[in-house]
């Protein structure tokens, strides 16, 4: 039985608790932090509600390192679990660090003045965490996370060579609002209107946001037409899959969704450089944040799935072959459960399978470290048996 400390009562931050509290054997005690405690006490209730568990709740700023290590220090967890926001990634490694803790997070850093997201930040601390006997482990949400683990079980069991791989997402659920992001609406709408990246023949190369598309048939959802977009699990992918020579990732976007966005990024309203408005400095796209709905709002009416997956192709055995690897998931299921919806839910499921595998010691080693140098097999047991069945198709 181990003691987690959480950060962040968000979207992501509330199916974590949850889904932590059902499995009482490894996680003995759970506290909850986050900058308000209002969040905090919404999901402490629904977990009591849902789980018959108690989790204790905690008010902290995680940009203040002191006050991240003095809670630490108080808490004393073997793990702590970042569902805050990017920019919070550095402070809470810092913390975790001075107070020796493990870390955990779903998303890589990102400056708060520079729409960039890039691991080098994060693999600056290697050596910090290897002298220190600290693991963290990054990205364990599901793209990244989940994906990077579909692509070393690709490696493990289906292919001797993987040549090329697509990673397809698709969220056809419904939330009955003209727009609204399903997850925090300043970082969506940063990695949406970035340009579009992938790797090829050892170069990086780039195209103009939402330029390419393609269409896919996705299982249980149907054709849907998906986006080459740049997104951060390719950065470590490209480095751990040997022989790799190519890999895209596509997201699918509604023709309303789009249109909303153009208007948004054409008027302005999607910079992240502040204006005056009547003396005061405002930053447009925090403006949209505050009128855009609550995404953990949207869950109460969310129809429809989610299926996100990847598409690798390669040779087994002398032979060619194409298999996509992917999961299923259904917004009201999500909701029925632990009253989130399913981006939320299968982001908050896998930080969960992933903390449960460094507490139990499956995967475990100083340092800092991506989901696809671990052992897939354990990982997407559990992953199967908390809420997230995988399924393995060939195309
Ligand atoms: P939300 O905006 O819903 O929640 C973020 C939470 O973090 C809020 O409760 C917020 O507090 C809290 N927070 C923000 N700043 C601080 C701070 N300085 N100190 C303490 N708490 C803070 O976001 P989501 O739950 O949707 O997303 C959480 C994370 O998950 C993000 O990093 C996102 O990028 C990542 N993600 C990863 C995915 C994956 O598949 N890998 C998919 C989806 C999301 P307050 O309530 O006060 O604002």
């Amino acid at each position: 039985m181990h003691t987690v400390l959480i950060v962040g009562a968000g979207g992501v931050g509330s199916v974590v608790a949850h889904k932590c509290a059902q499995v009482p054997e490894v996680f003995g005690r759970i506290v909850l932090a986050s900058r308000t405690l209002a969040r905090c006490e919404a999901v402490r209730d629904s977990v009591r509600a849902r789980t018959g568990r108690t989790i204790e709740i905690e008010q902290v700023d995680a940009n203040d390192v002191p006050a991240t290590v003095a809670l630490l220090r108080r808490v004393r967890p073997a793990l702590l679990l970042n569902l805050a926001l990017p920019y919070q990634d550095l402070p809470l490694m810092d913390a975790c660090l001075e107070a020796g803790v493990d870390y955990l997070d779903t998303a890589n850093y990102e400056p708060p003045d520079e729409a960039k997201f890039e691991y080098k930040w994060q693999w600056a601390y290697r050596e910090r965490y290897e002298r220190a006997g600290r693991m963290a482990l990054l990205g364990s949400g599901f793209d990244p996370g989940v994906t990077n683990v579909f692509c070393a079980y690709a490696q493990k069991h289906l292919f001797d060579t993987i040549e090329t791989i697509d990673i397809v997402d698709c969220n056809a659920g419904d939330h009955g609002h003209p727009f609204a992001t399903n997850f925090n609406p300043e970082i969506n709408i940063r990695e949406v209107t970035a340009p579009g990246r992938y790797w090829e023949d050892g170069d990086w190369k780039t195209t103009p946001a939402l330029s390419e598309s393609m269409t896919f048939d996705f299982p249980q959802i149907g054709p849907r037409k998906a986006y080459l977009m740049y997104h951060e699990e390719l950065e470590s992918l490209v480095q751990h899959i040997p022989g790799l020579r190519r890999i895209r990732f596509w997201m699918t976007f509604g023709d309303a969704y789009l249109t909303h966005l153009r208007v948004l990024e054409n008027i302005g309203m999607t910079s992240i450089e502040p204006v005056e408005v009547d003396g005061h400095p405002v930053v447009p796209l925090k403006l949209l944040e505050a009128l855009l709905p609550d995404p953990a709002s949207l869950a109460e009416n969310y129809e429809g799935k989610t299926c996100i997956g990847c598409l690798v192709e390669g040779t087994k055995d002398g032979r060619r072959r194409r298999v996509f690897v992917y999961n299923v998931c259904d917004h009201r299921a999500a909701y029925a459960e632990v009253g989130s919806q399913a981006i939320s839910y299968t982001t908050g499921v896998p930080a969960m399978v992933g903390a449960k595998m460094m507490l139990e010691g499956t995967w475990h080693a100083p340092g800092v470290h991506h989901m696809e140098q671990f052992d897939p097999d354990p990982f997407l047991q559990d992953l199967a048996r908390h809420g997230l069945p995988w399924h393995v198709e060939e195309r």
